[in-house]
């Protein structure tokens, strides 16, 4: 844990629980490595199925400028990812990815990190049909994606030494990225 300051090793339980949980890729990073861009909103809007369907979707979720300002009141966060999830997981593993954010986000919250807040990834599929009408029946546990909330993914994770590649078909192998705002 060399070059590692000592408030972060203190978060490095956290990397640890979330291995233990089934999370392979786990590490504390520096929020300014996370990337919000306007862009990421416009490929929501236009060319995702998922826009306006989803309480944790555009146009609901956060704007990235607003997300900009949110980001800027942390230092610190826990990036998560699974890597090389086959399509035919796709949904167990999204389902099991979900909950444990939130699982994590609760204990970091209750070890007295009061700010702590978790993004997932991908649109919310707890409810067979998402009432965008009403509020959201499920709030322990439906948190907005990381893009839905305009975070450039894909730079964020290269930011922080992981690979995150387009995925080119629906054949192909998937990743899933999760990050909880820490303080
Ligand atoms: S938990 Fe249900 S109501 Fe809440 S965002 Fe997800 S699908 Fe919508």
């Amino acid at each position: 844990m060399a070059g590692i300051a000592k408030t972060d090793r203190n978060k490095e339980k956290y990397v640890l629980k979330a291995k233990r949980l089934g999370i392979p890729n786990a590490r504390i990073i520096d929020t300014k490595t996370v990337v919000v861009a306007n862009w990421v909103r416009l490929k929501c809007q236009y060319g995702c199925s998922g826009y306006n369907k989803y309480l944790t979707c555009p146009p609901f979720s956060p704007a990235p400028e607003y997300m900009k300002k949110v980001i800027s009141e942390y230092k610190k966060a826990l990036l998560l990812q699974i890597e090389k999830i086959p399509p035919e997981k796709e949904d167990e593993i999204w389902g099991k990815f979900k909950r444990i954010i939130v699982k994590l986000e609760r204990e970091i919250f209750l070890d007295g990190y009061y700010k702590a807040y978790g993004l997932s990834t991908g649109p919310c599929h707890f409810c067979k049909k998402c009432d965008t009408t009403k509020r959201c029946v499920h709030p322990d546990i439906a948190r907005p994606s990381m893009e839905a909330c305009g975070i450039d993914v894909f730079q964020t994770v290269r930011n922080n030494d992981w690979k995150l590649e387009v995925v080119k078909s629906h054949k192909s192998l998937c990743s899933y990225v999760g990050l909880i705002l820490i303080e």
